[in-house]
């Protein structure tokens, strides 16, 4: 197991000088541990050090492990796609999901929500600069889509996400993070504010942070590379 101590104090230590070189505020950023193949030990190991957000991938994976370390004070981020024999259990399990992309998906998580649990926090995933992928609303289709989960009393929308093709130019990188923001402020509005870009990963968290996220998805860095 890598020294998770150190690679969440380094990790930290980046999102940290990214805000400040980009002008965002102190502690504006949030990071989220994306521990989709990793142990519970792993997970538990990262919350020893006062990481609570966790993203997963994979349902199943995800909902054994979620059962097995059974903390209530951890908060579990789904952002794999969603297929639509999986939304109960996503309903159930997660308090965020972060790759809504179509209204189907949306109301089946919205019916799905228990009555005891508060709205599920939802981010919307935006298809950007990426034809290939299948995942993610297309810009234009983008504000029929935030009306319709506005009006699902089981969701609570908090903004947009993003998981641009990968490049290793920190100009490039950020050109796809600064059309995300753009749409957000599009569709935005101060009665039903949207307050999340959740954008960046290992090797692009630092463009993201200098385009606005507000939450950086990192594995990688953490937990050393999957196999
Ligand atoms: C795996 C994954 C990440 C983390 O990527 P790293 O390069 O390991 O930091 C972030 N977002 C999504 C949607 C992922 O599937």
């Amino acid at each position: 197991m890598k020294n998770i101590a150190k690679s969440l104090e380094l990790t930290m230590g980046r999102i940290r000088q990214a805000e400040q070189k980009y002008g965002r505020g102190p502690g504006s950023v949030k990071l989220l541990a994306v521990s989709k193949t990793r142990s519970a030990d792993e997970i538990c190991a990262a919350r020893k050090c006062g990481q609570y957000d966790f993203g997963e991938n994979y349902v199943q994976e995800a909902v054994d492990k979620i059962l097995q370390i059974n903390d209530s004070h951890l908060i579990w981020h789904f952002i794999g796609p969603v297929q639509s024999n999986k939304t109960r259990q996503i309903a159930g399990y997660f308090q965020w999901v972060h790759s809504v992309d179509r209204v189907k998906i949306a109301r089946r998580l919205n019916d799905a929500r228990p009555g005891h649990l508060p709205p599920l926090n939802i981010c919307i995933q935006i298809n950007i600069s990426n034809e290939n992928s299948k995942s993610g609303v297309r810009p234009a289709d983008l504000p029929q889509l935030v009306a319709d989960c506005r009006n699902l009393p089981r969701l609570r929308l908090r903004g947009l996400m993003a998981l641009p093709e990968p490049s290793t130019d920190t100009g490039l990188q950020r050109k796809p993070f600064r059309q995300v923001k753009m749409l957000l402020d599009a569709v935005n509005s101060p009665l039903m504010l949207l307050d999340t870009l959740s954008m960046g990963t290992t090797q692009d968290m630092e463009a993201a942070i200098a385009e606005g996220a507000t939450i950086v998805r990192i594995g990688t860095a953490l937990f050393g590379a999957r196999t």
